[in-house]
């Protein structure tokens, strides 16, 4: 895998669209002071998921777009599209050229695109684990950080060993997997405590129902014996009209 094109459009100082080609090994680009060459590894490192706006020299999402100088209006969006050669299938995606794009417009709303399908920005971090080239990586050392990573904690040097040499993509699964184990034994437990609730319950529910049930029988040995009683009291009404009638 390697990075074969840059497009950069509204990003920083690139007010017009600025299409950078690479050729496999080193590409070096050259520039007096304040030409923009650190604003064009912000672009690979924002195209590639960076969140924290303050690695790219900002403090607001929007301070990535083109501001405006003297001569160039200040421009609504910035725009970066990457063009990696996949042919190796490092980035686990059918394609030997895979295409990430990110745009930002002064409203704060951010789009990622892979291969120019929209997605999340989780889609495009997730695609670079383990492969090398994630936001956190060796891949990208800006100025003054050889020293620091050189002359580092050695947690903080493992974690960059890690990630180079992709095992970190393990880590991250094994804490997973850890977590959902963890959740999933909280569960055990909660359901445990339900499982006793309910047992308890079901022996109150228990006593209740056969009093439901003793209700019922004797509801309906009532009714049967209030009916009879209407009956005899209704027969004995009849005769007695019948008695009175015969006098008359
Ligand atoms: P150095 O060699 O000093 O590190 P450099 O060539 O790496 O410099 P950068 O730091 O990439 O240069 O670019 C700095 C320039 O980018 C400055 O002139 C700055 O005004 C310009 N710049 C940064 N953000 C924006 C923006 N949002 N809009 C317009 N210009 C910007």
């Amino acid at each position: 895998m390697y990075l074969k094109r840059l497009e950069i459009k509204g990003f920083k100082s690139f007010a017009d669209i600025t299409e950078i080609n690479f050729e496999p090994g080193i590409n070096i680009i050259v520039g007096p002071n304040g030409c923009g060459k650190s604003n064009i590894v912000d672009a690979i490192r924002w195209v590639i998921g960076e969140a924290n706006i303050r690695n790219l020299r900002g403090q607001k999402s929007e301070d990535v777009i083109f501001n405006g100088t003297d001569d160039k209006r200040a421009q609504s969006m910035a725009q970066v599209e990457m063009l990696l050669d996949n042919s190796d299938e490092i980035l686990p995606l059918d394609y030997s050229e895979v295409t990430m794009a990110r745009k930002v417009f002064r409203s704060g709303e951010s789009e990622f695109y892979i291969n120019k399908s929209r997605v999340r920005m989780k889609d495009i971090t997730e695609l670079f684990t383990g492969t090398g080239l994630g936001k956190k990586g060796y891949s990208i050392i800006g100025q003054g950080e050889l020293e620091q990573v050189l002359s580092g904690q050695a947690l903080d040097r493992r974690l960059i060993l890690e990630e180079a040499s992709g095992t970190i993509k393990y880590r991250q699964q094994r804490d997973e997997v850890k977590r959902r184990l963890e959740n999933t034994s909280n569960d055990l437990l909660r359901l445990g405590d339900i499982i006793s609730e309910v047992r308890e319950r079901k022996e109150e529910l228990g006593y209740k129902a056969e009093r439901a049930r003793r209700y019922l029988q004797l509801n309906k040995e009532c009714l049967g014996l209030e009916r009879k009683v209407l009956l005899s009291e209704l027969a004995y009404g009849q005769q007695e009209l019948n008695r009175k009638q015969n006098k008359f």
